[in-house]
Formats: C-alpha cells, sequence, structure tokens
C-alpha cells in the first residue's frame, strides 16, 4: 500500500491542494464553491464532462444531506470518486483458464515492453506458470527487450524472425502451452494506432484463433497508457476502443507524473477500467489497480 501512496504524491499534490484551498476559501456550501471545485477537477486532469458529472453528483449529495460545511464535503466527493470507478465494468483481470489470455496493445514508448515483463513477473511470484508470446514482430529490438524480461521473470519466451505473422507466433505460443497447466498466456502484439484498420485486422485474427484454440479461458486486451501524457493518453483510449475490445487498461509512469486524474476521465466517459498501474522501472512495481486505494492515496 504505501508503494501505491508514495507514487501517487504527485497526484496527490495537484488534486488535493487544489481541493483543499477551495475548501478553506469557501467556509459555506454555495454555487461558487462547486463551481470552484469543478475548476479545481478539471486543472487536475479528470476531463470537463467527468468534472461536471462529479460536481452535479457532489451538488445533490450536498442538498439531498444538508450539507452547509464545506469540510464535510470531502467525504462526499470521495465517495463519488470511488462509485465511479466502481461502476460498470469491473476492474479485476479475468485470468481464470488455463491459459488465460492477456493481449497487450499500446504505442511505443508507453512502457508496453516493461509492462509485460512486469506481469509476467507478478504472476510467476504467484506461482503461475507463465508463457510470452512475442508477438510484437515489427522491431527486433522489442524482441531482443522482451527476452531480457522472459529470462529475468523466468517464463518461456515464444518468438520467431522480426517482421514474421504475428498470429504464427500466437498459433506457436498456443501449442506450447497446450498440456502444460500454463496458466497466463501473455501476448504482446503490434498494437499501435499507425493505421486503424490494419491493427483492427491483426487482433481479429489474433482473436479468432484464441477463440478456436483456447474457448474457455479469460481474454484480456489490455491497453498501455502513459499517465505522464495526461490528455494524451485519454485521446489514445478513445481511439483505441474504437479499433479493439478493450477490457482494460495498464497506467504506466504513475510515479513520476501529476495527472493521476485520468483514471476518472478514462473510466467515467469510455467506460473501460484501469485493471494495473506501473510504478517503477522495476520488475517488482506493478500493482493491481484497486480504486478505494487509489482514491483515499489522492485524497489525504
Ligand atoms: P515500449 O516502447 O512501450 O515497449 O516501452 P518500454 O517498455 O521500453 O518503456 C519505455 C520507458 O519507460 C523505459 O525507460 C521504462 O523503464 C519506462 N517505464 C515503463 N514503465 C514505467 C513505470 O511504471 N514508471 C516509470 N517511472 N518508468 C516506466
Amino acid at each position: 500500500f504505501n508503494k501505491i501512496k508514495e507514487s501517487l504524491s504527485k497526484t496527490r499534490d495537484s488534486i488535493n491542494d487544489k481541493l483543499e484551498t477551495v475548501i478553506k476559501t469557501f467556509r459555506t456550501v454555495d454555487e461558487e464553491l462547486f463551481e470552484e471545485l469543478e475548476e479545481a477537477l478539471i486543472t487536475a486532469d479528470l476531463g470537463v464532462n467527468t468534472s461536471l458529472e462529479i460536481i452535479d453528483r457532489l451538488r445533490s449529495a450536498a442538498a439531498e444531506k444538508h450539507i452547509t460545511d464545506s469540510k464535510a464535503l470531502k467525504g462526499e466527493l470521495a465517495q463519488i470518486l470511488k462509485d465511479i470507478l466502481k461502476e460498470g465494468s469491473s476492474n479485476e483481470l479475468n485470468v481464470f483458464g488455463l491459459p488465460a489470455v492477456i493481449m497487450v496493445i499500446g504505442v511505443n514508448g508507453v512502457g508496453k515492453t516493461t509492462s509485460i515483463g512486469k506481469i509476467a513477473n507478478m504472476y510467476r511470484k504467484q506461482g503461475k506458470e507463465v508463457v510470452i508470446a512475442a508477438a510484437d514482430t515489427f522491431r527486433a529490438a522489442a524482441i531482443e527487450q522482451l527476452e531480457v524480461w522472459a529470462e529475468r521473470a523466468g517464463v518461456r519466451i515464444i518468438k520467431q524472425q522480426e517482421g514474421a505473422d504475428p498470429a504464427a507466433v500466437v498459433y506457436d505460443a498456443i501449442n506450447a502451452c497446450k498440456g502444460k497447466y500454463v496458466d497466463v498466456l501473455l501476448c504482446d502484439t503490434a498494437g499501435r494506432l499507425h493505421n486503424k484498420k490494419n491493427l483492427m485486422e491483426e487482433l481479429k485474427k489474433i482473436h479468432r484463433i484464441l477463440e478456436r484454440e483456447l474457448p474457455m479461458g479469460g481474454k484480456e486486451i489490455l491497453l498501455v497508457l502513459d499517465a505522464t501524457t495526461g490528455q494524451n493518453a485519454v485521446q489514445q483510449a478513445k481511439e483505441f476502443k474504437e479499433a479493439a475490445d478493450i477490457t482494460g487498461i495498464m497506467l504506466t509512469k504513475l510515479d513520476g507524473t501529476a495527472k493521476g486524474g485520468i483514471v476518472f476521465a478514462i473510466k467515467n466517459e469510455f467506460d473501460i477500467p484501469v485493471k494495473l498501474v506501473g510504478l517503477g522501472e522495476g520488475a517488482d512495481d506493478i500493482a493491481l489497480f484497486d480504486p478505494d486505494e487509489f482514491v483515499n492515496g489522492i485524497l489525504d
């Protein structure tokens, strides 16, 4: 827990300090206070629509409960933020199956390779069998880097040459899993938005093979987003959602940013839950996303 709280320190400084300032300035609950709070949320990267909705809910809650002291609003706000993260799609990873499949997509530089290494390491430490499919055959360097992570985590990696058909790599990986009690098959993909139609087709092709060969297991399509890019990451979530059935997000680099507020915007506007967070460059700098922990971590 401390690791998460520590990693959220910049986001906490951004959101909490702004809210505290407003609450201290306006002692009584009135419309001006709500407007200032809304402004504070927008500047803390929660997005305009989401901030409006949060303040609408807060206004209703304050009226219903006859809250007149501004300090009492913070508890209400915390509850609304938690509700937003818990409504709609679940933030839990479906990793039931032998194997369950996690496909990972995202643009270059967001931390895709590192994240796959961390996920492999996380499940390995839980005693699970993990296989990585190096189906991002676009960059040779990415395959090599992934091999380093696989070796470090002590998991098997299935690869082919640069430029190979990603679907063929996935097919090989499925065969490597069969009859072996593999818990998680992690598929790196060249899931970039260089061409939305290509991306859709490539992912669909891989998905078809997975559905045919492994019909029973959980399937996750995880989009990796870099939290330091703020509204840019929100835009990426929107665009990728149009191209693929994303089931969740791994939000990286939360440790170095004040822009963690995008978690709310992405959840509220696109109903895509953050499922994992990256908290540093090391193999253990990963955590399952917990809405209560996250909100508590940024509000005090
Ligand atoms: P890829 O191009 O998407 O595969 O990105 P990489 O996995 O190569 O990561 C790009 C850079 O981001 C590397 O320097 C990583 O160490 C760094 N990185 C990845 N995840 C995190 C994170 O959660 N926190 C921090 N601080 N750095 C990260």
